[in-house]
């Protein structure tokens, strides 16, 4: 803090998994502004644009919910109530379910956006009290194939590497992944980089030429859903030229025999053509990977939001392990994640199929560590419903209630007018909710508002694994109330024992002694520890107070026999693939500006400037065979549904493939716009992630009836 008129805090920007830190001013008439922070070893004082105008979604209350609401039936409208209200009629509804259906009757959906201290006590409360494991967040969206891909290959979810990895590496391998405008801090740190060492080389691979292209030495612009057939030719090529580390391979490493095998299944010719590159662009990022000291490889949706987004996260993952490049500087594999806290949510086992701490749901011992620790009820091995398969069971009628919170799933799930209807079958709906403008709002029983960024206290971890503490630093408007005391008031009504937190800073610890001797261990870490350092990587320990900078640097790897396993992942799409009636591919994803559902970003002028309208991305020679013309409105069409948008012809996107952004719905334009309307239902058979980046679409002018 400084002087006596403003006073300033230290948070973290709530937007993208980078974690930019960030200074907030708070002024005399109780609005706040935003600087980067110069000391923070993310980003060194530098912001992007959705963080320079972080101010501006918390100053502007014009939208905010301000008071509970409830109706008693569906044919009622909803009105305002007490928070005692509100939380009584809840436990009632949810006890009595419970009662009659069993707890998998119940369901809490969450965000990769709520805090650790949030996201730590509504898995306690479902599963170490409900005793059901029907919880799930929208990082199940995003990040759950790099989850299982870590797993399965490091022996636990573990991102070894940390951001200071870019300034010492000299091979840069970008995959399914636009940093520049997605990553962008991240973006900037490996520019400047590259301007001061013109020799080191990026390699960025996307079906799209992005805005990260600019800066690549090769842009492999594959086919779309074809990543793991690269990826191995790319390992043939490095074995072939002898690239490799035999050693490492040998004493650190299982499985790669049979990887040999599965990469010389095809020749390069074959993959060459099955990608749509050629054989020296393949040749020559092999070239690049191999004479490399330090090699980093970055990847988030492209890779994820696959029907085979674990084989994809693989087959990148064996590139580290067969030339080494893990648990060193400048080396690593490096899922880069999407949202700000979805990594505290990983550490807290905050979905459907973890458990606090790196713990495994399906075995016995630790499901009785945890259970102990808690005091609640007996922890179910049985994985719970995942995003997708929430939303099918309140179809069917299998899931009588739900508690969606910090997410808006009507514009973010795949299938998005189905998950409508199923909302609208629900017995029973719950909101924890910011914004009157999220479109779940039209089927809730019971909304209850929240406190936003800055009017809240908690943590978050971004992607290199660094703990940070934001401070409430203005109060909520109305009666909004911090997320994490809505749960635990709630888990007061349904008369559990173990919610009387006094401070969220409470809640942390109890979080904290649950990492011990785990590998994320920060016993013993509090809100003093992390300020006085800035932030802290776990695992931490006293005797280095800034935590830990990289994993694996003994090549000792969490499975069971301490080595990294190589797999052998099938490159065989499970995608629906384009047919005469559906000929292109659609691909999803973001633009620079806007955030997820556009809740934040969209009350903020100066970001709807940049791109204003939702539009579809087409090839000239396909936009020429339909006859379209540039900004002219079109529709696509799946078997799903059909979006209204305008045509923007681009040489930038290949034949046969075309681009919706993801984040427009009702909350800026309408549900003709939502990407989601069409989107393919197909999830990843491990991680069950949606299949946003691939589905077949049909394509023609908009025509009036
Ligand atoms: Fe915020 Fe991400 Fe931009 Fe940093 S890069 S300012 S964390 S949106």
């Amino acid at each position: 803090m400084s002087g006596d008129k403003n006073k300033i805090f230290k948070s973290t920007c709530c937007y993208c998994g980078v974690g930019c830190g960030v200074n907030v001013t708070l002024e005399k008439n109780k609005t706040i502004t935003v600087q980067g922070d110069k000391d923070h070893p993310v980003n060194h004082g530098m912001l992007c644009s959705k963080g320079l105008n972080l101010q501006y979604t918390v100053n502007d209350k014009s939208d905010r919910l301000l008071y509970p609401q409830m109706r008693y039936n569906k044919n009622m409208p909803l009105q305002r109530v007490s928070w005692d209200d509100a939380l009584n009629r809840t436990a009632a509804v949810f006890k009595t379910f419970i009662d009659k259906y069993g707890p998998n009757s119940v369901a809490f959906y969450a965000s990769g956006q709520c805090l650790t201290e949030e996201y730590y006590v509504i898995n306690k409360l479902i599963k170490g009290f409900i005793g059901s494991n029907n919880i799930d967040t929208n990082s199940r969206l995003c990040m759950s194939s790099a989850v299982t891909a870590y797993k399965m290959a490091l022996g636990e979810d573990s991102v070894p590497i940390c951001y200071d990895d870019i300034e010492l590496a000299n091979c840069f391998f970008i995959t399914g992944a636009n940093p520049a405008w997605c990553h962008p801090i991240l973006w900037r740190r490996v520019e400047a980089h590259k301007a001061a060492n013109p020799d080191i080389k990026i390699i960025v691979t996307d079906p799209r030429v992005t805005d990260s292209c600019s800066l690549a030495d090769l842009h492999l612009q594959i086919n779309p859903g074809t990543d793991v057939t690269l990826n191995h030719a790319i390992g043939r090529a490095l074995i072939e030229a002898g690239n490799i580390d035999s050693e490492f391979i040998a004493n650190h490493t299982e499985g790669f025999d049979a990887y040999q095998q599965k990469v010389f299944e095809r020749t390069l010719k074959e993959s060459a053509q099955i990608c749509g590159i050629t054989i020296s662009e393949i040749e020559l990022a092999a070239t690049y990977i191999g004479e490399a000291k330090g090699f980093l490889s970055m990847w988030t949706m492209g890779l994820n939001q696959s029907s085979i987004g674990v084989n994809k996260n693989l087959s990148l993952i064996n590139l580290n392990l067969i030339t080494g490049h893990i648990g060193k500087p400048g080396s690593g594999p490096f899922s880069l994640t999407g949202q700000p806290n979805a990594m505290g949510g990983r550490e807290v086992g905050g979905l459907a199929n973890l458990l606090p701490a790196h713990r495994d749901l399906s075995n016995e011992q630790h499901r009785l560590e945890v259970q102990k620790f808690w005091g609640g009820t007996t922890i179910s091995g049985k994985t719970g419903l995942t995003a997708t398969e929430m939303f099918e069971a309140l179809h069917d009628g299998r899931l009588k209630a739900i508690w969606i919170l910090c997410t808006n799933p009507l514009t973010s799930l795949p299938n998005a007018r189905f998950a409508e209807e199923a909302l609208k079958r629900a017995k029973f709906v719950v909101i924890q909710e910011i914004t009157d403008k999220a479109e779940t709002l039209a089927y809730a029983d019971v909304i209850l508002p929240a406190a936003a960024w800055t009017e809240k206290e908690g943590t978050m971890t971004n992607s290199e694994r660094r703990i940070s503490h934001l401070n409430k630093i203005i109060d909520a408007p109305g009666e909004a109330l911090p997320d994490a005391e809505i749960i635990c008031r709630f888990a007061k009504k349904m008369g559990y024992k173990g919610f009387e937190y006094n401070s969220m800073e409470d809640i942390y610890k109890e979080h904290a002694k649950l990492t011990y001797r785990t590998s994320i261990n920060i016993h013993g870490l509090d809100y003093k520890q992390i300020d006085k350092s800035n932030t802290v990587q776990w695992p931490f320990n006293k005797r280095s107070e800034s935590g830990t900078k990289r994993l694996f640097t003994n090549h000792l790897f969490y499975t069971s026999s301490k080595r990294a396993i190589i797999h052998s992942p099938s490159d065989q799409l499970n995608s629906e693939l384009p047919d005469e009636d559906f000929p292109f591919i659609l691909t999803t994803g973001r633009v620079r500006d806007h955030w997820h559902t556009m809740s934040k970003t969209g009350k903020v002028s100066k970001l709807k400037q940049h791109i204003k309208d939702a539009f579809m991305e087409i090839n000239p020679a396909d936009a020429d065979f339909l006859s379209i013309e540039d900004n002219q409105v079109i529709v696509v069409r799946s078997r799903r549904g059909e979006v209204q948008v305008k045509a923007k012809i681009s040489a930038t996107i290949k034949q046969g493939v075309v681009f919706l952004p993801m984040h427009w719905g009702k909350i800026l334009g309408s549900d003709l716009n939502r990407a989601n309307n069409i989107t393919s239902t197909i999830v990843d058979p491990l991680s069950k992630e949606p299949d946003f980046k691939y589905c077949a679409v049909n394509v023609e002018k908009f025509k009036k009836d």
